[in-house]
C-alpha cells in the first residue's frame, strides 16, 4: 500500500466535504485574555478570542498563576511517574480532597483530562460490573461514547433529554441486570440542560446508577461552582459526577467524584488511570487554587452571566439567530458549512475576531454554527466589535434574520 497516498486522499476527501479542521497559531497574552497574537505565515495580528472554554478567564487568574509558579519552584516540572509508581504527590491528594468537597462526595479521582476520565471511568464501570446495561443520552460526548464502546457492555441509546424515551427503555430492560444512566448537564453544542432530578427519579425507580458529565458546568453554576447538580440541590442523588479542570477552572485535567468504594474501584481497575503519567503537581496545585477561589467567589460567575445576557440581547436587537437556551453557550446558527467557514475566516482576517466554525459531523448538517462563549473579561468594546462585525457579515452573506427584538 502507498501509505502517504492513502493519507493524502483521505485528507482530500475531508477538504472536499468542508470537514477539514484548520488549527490557527495563537499565543494567549497573560493579563490580556481574551486577546491573543495570531501568527499566519510571516504575519502576526492581535485577535480577540470568542470561542474559548476558559469560560471565566481563570487560566490567567493571579491566584492560579501564583499557585502554579510556587509549585514549580517547590516540586519541579513533571510528576515523574504514573499515580501508582511515585506519581501521587501531595498536590494530587489535596486536589482530590478539594474536588470531593466541591461535589459533596466522599472521594474524587483525578485523570489527565476530562476525556480520559469519561473513557476510563465509564469503560471500567460498564465492563467490570457483570451484565451492566448502559443507558446513554444520544448527544453524549465522544469520550463517553468511546468509553462505553470500549467496555463492550450492552448499550441503549435514549433520545436526547427525553424522559419518556428513557423510561420506556429502562422498563424494557431486564429488571435483574445492573444499569448505568450516562448523561451530561450542559450540552456543549446547543447549551441545553438535562432534567437531572427527573433522571434521578427514574434511576431510583429502576435501580440504576447515574453518571453525570458536568464538564461545561463546573465552576460556572451553583453557589460554590459545583455545577448544575449543585444549583439544583441534587448532587447527593448522583452516583458519579465527572468534570474537567480544563474549562472554567482554566488549567487541564479531569476527574470523577463519587463514593470511596467507587473511586477506589475505578482507581484499581481503570487502565486509563493506572498506566499513564500523573498530571504535573504544579497543574494540580493551580487547579486546587482555581477551585478554591471559585468556591468562595461568585464575582466571576455573576459577571459571566451578565455578559452572556448582554451578548444575547445585542444579537436579538440585530435579528441574528441564536439558540435560546438557559446556559452560557451562545450557538449562532448559520446553517451552511461554506458560509460558516467564510464567516469565521472573515471575522478573523478582517475584524480580528476568532470564532472557530462548528460544522458536520460535530453538529447535524444544516445547523452549522458559530459557538460564541463570552467571558467576564470581554469588555463592552469587545462586545461592540463582535456584534457590529456579525451584523455586517450577516448582510454580506445574505443570511436570514429572526424578528428583531427591541433593545
Ligand atoms: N465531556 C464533554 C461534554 C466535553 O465537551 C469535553 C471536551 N470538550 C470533555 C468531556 C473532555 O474534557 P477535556 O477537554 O478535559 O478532555
Amino acid at each position: 500500500m502507498d501509505y502517504q497516498a492513502f493519507f493524502k486522499s483521505r485528507l482530500a476527501d475531508l477538504k472536499h466535504d468542508g470537514n477539514y479542521r484548520v488549527f490557527i497559531d495563537l499565543q494567549r497574552k497573560r493579563g490580556n485574555f481574551p486577546e491573543a497574537k495570531w501568527t499566519s505565515g510571516e504575519s502576526t495580528k492581535d485577535v480577540a478570542i470568542w470561542c474559548s472554554n476558559d469560560y471565566l478567564g481563570m487560566g490567567q487568574h493571579p491566584k492560579v498563576l501564583a499557585a502554579l509558579h510556587e509549585a514549580v519552584d517547590r516540586c519541579g516540572a513533571g510528576a515523574g511517574g504514573t499515580r501508582n509508581i511515585s506519581g501521587t504527590t501531595h498536590d494530587h491528594v489535596l486536589l482530590e480532597a478539594e474536588l470531593a468537597d466541591l461535589h459533596g462526595k466522599e472521594a474524587a479521582l483525578v485523570f489527565t483530562s476530562g476525556y480520559v476520565s469519561n473513557w476510563a471511568a465509564l469503560g471500567t464501570l460498564a465492563s467490570q460490573i457483570p451484565d451492566c446495561i448502559v443507558f446513554s443520552d444520544s448527544l453524549n460526548h465522544a469520550s463517553m461514547i468511546e468509553g462505553i464502546r470500549h467496555s463492550r457492555a450492552e448499550k441503549v441509546i435514549w433520545k436526547h433529554n427525553n424522559l419518556e424515551d428513557l423510561e420506556a427503555k429502562l422498563r424494557a430492560a431486564d429488571p435483574a441486570k445492573p444499569k448505568l444512566i450516562a448523561f451530561e448537564s450542559v450540552y456543549s453544542m446547543d447549551g441545553d440542560i438535562a432534567p437531572i432530578s427527573q433522571i434521578c427519579d427514574l434511576a431510583d425507580r429502576f435501580g440504576a446508577m447515574t453518571y453525570l458529565d458536568e464538564v461545561h458546568a463546573v465552576g460556572l453554576y451553583g453557589p460554590r461552582g459545583g455545577g448544575i447538580a449543585e444549583q439544583e440541590g441534587v448532587m447527593d442523588r448522583l452516583t458519579v459526577i465527572e468534570g474537567t479542570l480544563g474549562k472554567a477552572f482554566g488549567v487541564v485535567g479531569g476527574y470523577i467524584a463519587a463514593s470511596v468504594e467507587l473511586c477506589d474501584f475505578v482507581r484499581s481497575f481503570a487502565s486509563g488511570f493506572i498506566f499513564t503519567t500523573a498530571l504535573p503537581p504544579a497543574i494540580a496545585a493551580a487547579a486546587t487554587a482555581s477551585i478554591r477561589h471559585l468556591k468562595e467567589s461568585s464575582v466571576e460567575r455573576e459577571a459571566h452571566k451578565a455578559i452572556v445576557a448582554k451578548v444575547r440581547r445585542r444579537l436579538d436587537t440585530l435579528g441574528i439567530p441564536h439558540v435560546d437556551n438557559p446556559s452560557h453557550i451562545i450557538p449562532v446558527i448559520v446553517g451552511n458549512p461554506a458560509k460558516c467557514k467564510f464567516l469565521s475566516d472573515t471575522l478573523l482576517e478582517d475584524f480580528g475576531i476568532y470564532i472557530q466554525p462548528i460544522n458536520y459531523p460535530t453538529v447535524p448538517k444544516g445547523t452549522e454554527r458559530l459557538r460564541i462563549t463570552p467571558s467576564p473579561v470581554h469588555t463592552s468594546g469587545d462586545v461592540d466589535r463582535l456584534v457590529c462585525a456579525l451584523h455586517s457579515l450577516w448582510s454580506q452573506c445574505q443570511l436570514a434574520r429572526q424578528p428583531v427584538a427591541a433593545e
